[in-house]
C-alpha cells in the first residue's frame, strides 16, 4: 500500500518534497539527504504528518 508523505527540511523546517512511500518497507517516519533549495545545498529531510 502506498501512501502520500511530506519531507520537511531538518534544518530550517520547510517542506519541500511530496512523495509517496511503501508502507510496508517503511512503517517508520522516513529520513532521507535531498537538496534543500532554502538551505541551499543538501540536507537530511524527515517526513512529516
Ligand atoms: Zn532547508
Amino acid at each position: 500500500m502506498r501512501v502520500k508523505i511530506t519531507l520537511a527540511c531538518t534544518e530550517c523546517k520547510q517542506r519541500n518534497y511530496n512523495m509517496t512511500k511503501e508502507k510496508k518497507l517503511h512503517p517508520d517516519r522516513m529520513e532521507t539527504k535531498k537538496y534543500c533549495k532554502f538551505c541551499k545545498s543538501h540536507t537530511m529531510h524527515k517526513e512529516t504528518k
